[in-house]
């Protein structure tokens, strides 16, 4: 007999304990070889004062077993508290969050029964960060931060993943026509990257139209990649468009380590009462099984799955009273599944999940060494004075080849000669540049600071204005 994988779970919050343990008991019947160790994470651990909802036994376990079967936890709103999805994610370099969100008409009700997407969301970066900043009366700030590394990785997994389940296009979103730096750095990594696969078709949509295409015709993609936030946006949208956010499980792909979910939460006013939908836990489950290599088990689970679906057992959040036969609870939900085992869908295609479309390991990063040189500095100053008078008081001022060349407020500019009709909040971006873009040095940027100084200004963050093999890495300001 096989020995049983250890792996970590969590039965979470609100309707969490109930979906696990109707998941377990199909895995069970099923014959998954898997031995669990269970933590405590979520709700309770917030309480006890642990801000991160989870304890350090816990990552021990996690760290040991390196697969993590997670039912979904209730986030307590308010400050001080962090999302343990995001600190799993990133603490354990879970950097691809994959969901398949697929319709199952005319079984489960959608108005978009040829629907079958995989959404491949970048997991770790973004805005995501949580670095964010109060940094006048005014103003608060959030750090977008996307690296090539970064993108590198999920666009190669999105175009591995592509060959390996024999799927045929994948659509990069972003929105780079206004983020010409962060998301497209992204967008130029999916091109260069979508050269090495010349057997996949690429495509990409500007994020605002490719979210009402995947709202209003989901069936035009096969695959998509995009960034954090836009992932998290898009494959709620998507969950819900193929008949319910109950039916999407999620895995999150690191080079070490993996978890696997619903993409749904905690939902709490449902809680308690038998009638939550398991299958997005039950599915997040199924991609895990693939992960592990247990195959065989992960397609008898999908096709009895299916074929429970398919003989209209259904639970509320699917019922409806032209597609369902049977109205169900949780658990005997999961009962009629194992009621199917070893029984393939009669509508549905049958499910055979192979080696093959097991997860993989991503190819290491090679840095890149570009030539880096400093050609000016954007300095944020905290102030209530109009821009001219902020302008009388540092544009005489000059450091070697650094001069006063614009102010912007909330990036539009209004020095010299600014836009008159745009209201000034108190933070103001002063940028300083060297006229021909030659190089300065840091010292020149200690000097400018301490002259500011002088003045009574309040300097609250600098920037340094950066070529990168000749080329501007910084934005420009509007009018600049
Ligand atoms: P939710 O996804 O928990 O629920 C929204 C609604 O969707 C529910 O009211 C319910 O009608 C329906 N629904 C969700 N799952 C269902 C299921 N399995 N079966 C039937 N119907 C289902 O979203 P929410 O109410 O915004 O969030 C509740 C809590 O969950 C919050 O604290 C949030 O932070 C947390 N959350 C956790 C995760 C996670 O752990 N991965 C993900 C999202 C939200």
């Amino acid at each position: 007999m096989p020995a049983k994988t250890p792996i970590t779970i969590a039965y979470g919050d609100g309707i969490g304990p109930e979906i696990m343990t109707a998941t377990l008991s199909i895995l069970k019947a099923a014959g998954a070889e898997l031995e669990y160790e269970v933590i405590e994470i979520g709700e309770k651990v917030y309480k006890r004062g642990v801000s991160t909802g989870i304890e350090d036994s816990a990552w021990e376990s996690l760290r040991k077993n390196r697969v993590f079967l997670k039912a979904p936890i209730t986030t307590p709103q308010g400050g001080g508290v962090k999302s343990l999805n995001v600190t799993v994610r990133k603490t354990l370099g879970l950097y691809a969050n994959v969901r398949p969100c697929t319709s199952f008409a005319p079984y489960i009700h959608t108005k978009h029964p040829k629907m079958d997407l995989v959404i491949i969301r970048e997991n770790e970066e973004d805005l995501y960060a949580g670095i964010e900043h109060q940094q006048t009366n005014d103003v608060v700030q959030a750090l977008k931060l996307i690296s090539r590394p970064g993108s590198e990785k999920i666009v190669r997994y999105a175009f591995e993943y592509a060959r390996a389940h024999k799927r045929k296009k994948v659509t990069c979103m972003t929105k780079d026509n206004i983020m010409k730096l962060t998301d497209g750095l992204f967008h130029r990594v999916f091109n260069e990257i979508g050269e090495e696969y010349p057997d996949i078709q690429k495509d990409h949509y500007i994020l605002d139209i490719g979210c009402a295409f995947v709202a209003e015709k989901p069936e035009m993609f096969d695959m998509i990649v995009t960034l954090n936030l836009y992932g998290d946006v898009i494959s709620d949208i998507a969950a819900q468009v193929a008949g319910s956010v109950g039916i999407a499980g999620s895995a999150n792909i690191g080079d070490d380590f993996a978890m696997f979910e619903a993409i749904h939460g905690s939902a709490p006013t449902i809680a308690g009462q038998n009638i939550a939908n398991p299958s997005g836990l039950l599915q997040g489950a199924i991609q895990m099984l693939v992960h592990l290599g247990q195959t065989q088990v992960a397609s008898t689970i999908a096709n009895a799955w299916l074929r429970t679906i398919e003989d209209g057992v259904h639970t509320k959040d699917i019922y409806s009273y032209n597609h369902s036969h049977d109205l169900v609870g949780t658990q005997e939900f999961a009962n009629e599944v194992i009621a199917r085992l070893g029984k393939l869908p009669d509508h549905f295609k049958e499910v055979t999940f192979s080696a093959e479309t097991k997860p993989f390991k991503t190819v290491r990063y090679s840095p890149r060494n570009q030539q880096k040189e400093m050609i000016g500095v954007d300095i944020f100053l905290d102030s209530r004075l109009a821009p001219d008078e902020v302008a009388a008081k540092i544009s005489g001022i000059h450091i070697g080849e650094l001069q006063l060349r614009i102010i912007s407020n909330r990036g539009v500019k209004v020095w010299p000669n600014g836009a008159t009709e745009t209201f000034c909040t108190d933070h103001y971006r002063c940028r300083f540049r060297s006229p021909n873009n030659t190089a300065i040095s840091h010292n020149n940027i200690v000097e400018l600071l301490a002259q500011i100084e002088k003045t009574g200004l309040d300097f609250i963050k600098i920037e340094s204005l950066c070529t990168f093999d000749g080329t501007l890495g910084f934005s420009l300001a509007q009018g600049e």
